[in-house]
């Protein structure tokens, strides 16, 4: 076996993946990637590969799409597709975020959701693994339009959720006013103050502070501890930041305060360069507030910002990068341009957003690269928190908060690590983050039988 290669024993089990998930490319390539990390495991320990283990945890415990019909507000009537996919449940209630985006399908949210279950397995709390969403496209909706679309969703999807079965969060397209809509329809259906159905609600619904900032500041966490490792820190350096949404906005938030300096950030339209370093306070309030494109910050800001509309981001010389926008974003193209101009770190704040062939790259040139089922994990592990305080009718500070988060990114940081190193790849988190991921999946699963 070569790194990069699935193993001879596990290349049946990816043939049936993907012949029974005929064209879903994204769920694929999460799955490749997985195997290509667990011939080292079946290699250590053999019994793993009992009892169909690995097959069980490449096929979803549950599948749901279901119409989602609403009235936009011409009085017409239109329709979506709904998800979710419960793809484990060995760890805890089925965890992870709703995406409404137009690009969304069923193969894109099975991708996710299998991600998900190895991301929550590294936080060591107890979460299992699924995600959900619709291809309905906010950007242009009306808050009331936004309001009967949610309140359409949940009308459907209440009957498949709960705290103890399965608790969404946000994602793409899906913050803190969609997830009141969708908790204000829930408590509506089911006559029950459930706090702990969804996490990513407001404080005085129950939501824990350092929620909406945890995905950004955990990922900047995970970096400053892969810096450390090679004696250097964020102060000082110039640092990409994609998107400009909840995790990018926070991901910047956290390097400014760490001394780096932002000097670019975008969204899907175009990016903004800006070598004063990026006025993040205009940033949240164009996308925030206002709800408005990237291109903005320029008209707003003036002199010493610039707007290049479509072309990549990655172009921009940088020594961190943090993709956080959306899948394979950063291609083999994009990751040969950052190694050439010098970049030291790559973390991925998004799911899946650099390319195979990017990820090898950076991994061949010795770059620092933190994958994002690692490295974004810090979100999740808050929506945990969260759901720990309402257990507990209880509400922390946000000190409190961010120094849980700072703890566990720290050792899913050091957990990829040590793992790395004892499967024979020091260094290489992505195999770390997988097998520790895994071993722990695998562990609870075999537990339970065969279920
Ligand atoms: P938001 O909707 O808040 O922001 C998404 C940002 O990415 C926007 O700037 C958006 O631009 C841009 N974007 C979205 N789709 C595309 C695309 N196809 N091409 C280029 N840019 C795009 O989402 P989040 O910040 O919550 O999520 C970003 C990523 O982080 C996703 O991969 C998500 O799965 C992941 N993630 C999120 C977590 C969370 O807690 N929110 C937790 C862990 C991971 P535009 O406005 O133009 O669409």
């Amino acid at each position: 076996m070569v790194s990069g290669s699935v193993d001879e024993k596990l290349e049946p089990i990816l043939s049936e993946v993907l012949r029974r998930n005929a064209g879903e490319l994204e769920f694929h390539q999460a799955v490749r990637e997985v195997l290509e990390s667990l011939g080292r495991v079946v290699a250590k320990h053999p019994n793993y590969a009992d009892n169909a283990l690995i097959e069980r945890i490449c096929e979803p415990e549950r599948q749901i799409i279901f119409r989602i019909p609403w009235v936009d507000d011409h009085g017409n009537v239109q329709i979506n597709r709904g998800f979710r996919v419960q793809f484990n449940s060995a760890l805890g209630p089925y965890k992870g975020g709703l995406r409404f985006h137009p690009s969304v399908n069923v193969g894109i949210i099975k991708f996710l959701g299998f991600e998900q279950t190895f991301k929550n397995a590294l936080t060591g709390m107890p979460i299992g693994g699924g995600k959900g969403g619709s291809d309905f496209n906010p950007r242009g909706r009306s808050d009331g339009e936004i309001m009967r679309f949610c309140q359409s969703f949940m009308t459907e999807l209440h009957r498949h959720l709960g705290e103890y079965t399965d608790v969404p969060a946000g994602d793409i397209g899906v913050g803190g006013r969609e997830i009141g809509y969708m908790f204000g329809q829930y408590k509506r259906l089911t006559n029950r103050y459930e706090a702990g159905v969804l996490t990513g609600k407001a404080l005085f619904h129950g939501g824990s502070r350092a929620r909406k900032e945890a995905t950004g500041y955990g990922a900047t966490y995970f970096v400053e501890r892969m810096l450390a490792t090679k004696g250097q820190a964020f102060e000082g350096k110039r640092a990409v930041v994609s998107g400009s949404g909840n995790v990018a906005i926070y991901t910047m938030e956290k390097i400014i305060e760490f001394g780096g300096k932002i000097v670019a950030c975008s969204d899907s339209n175009g990016y903004v360069v800006d070598e004063g370093g990026i006025d993040l306070d205009l940033v949240k309030e164009i996308k925030e507030v206002r709800r408005q494109r990237i291109a903005e910050y320029v008209r707003l800001k003036g002199a010493g910002s610039r707007y290049v509309e479509g072309g990549s981001i990655w172009s921009v010389p940088c020594d961190v990068a943090m993709p956080s926008a959306t899948q394979n974003e950063l291609t083999g193209k994009d990751a040969k341009i950052l190694v050439k101009n010098g970049v030291v770190a790559v973390g991925e704040g998004a799911n899946m957003p650099s390319t195979p062939d990017a990820v090898r790259i950076f991994q061949d040139a010795g770059v620092l690269f933190g994958p994002g089922k690692a490295a974004n994990a810090g979100g999740v592990a808050t929506s945990a928190l969260e759901m720990q305080q309402n257990a507990s009718r209880d509400s922390w500070t946000f000190e409190r908060t961010e120094t849980r988060l700072a703890e566990i990114m720290r050792n899913i940081h050091d957990r990829c690590a040590e793992t790395a190193e004892e499967y024979g790849a020091p260094g290489d988190y992505v195999l770390g983050a997988n097998i520790a991921g895994f071993v722990r999946v695998a562990e609870a699963m075999d537990a339970l039988g065969v279920i």
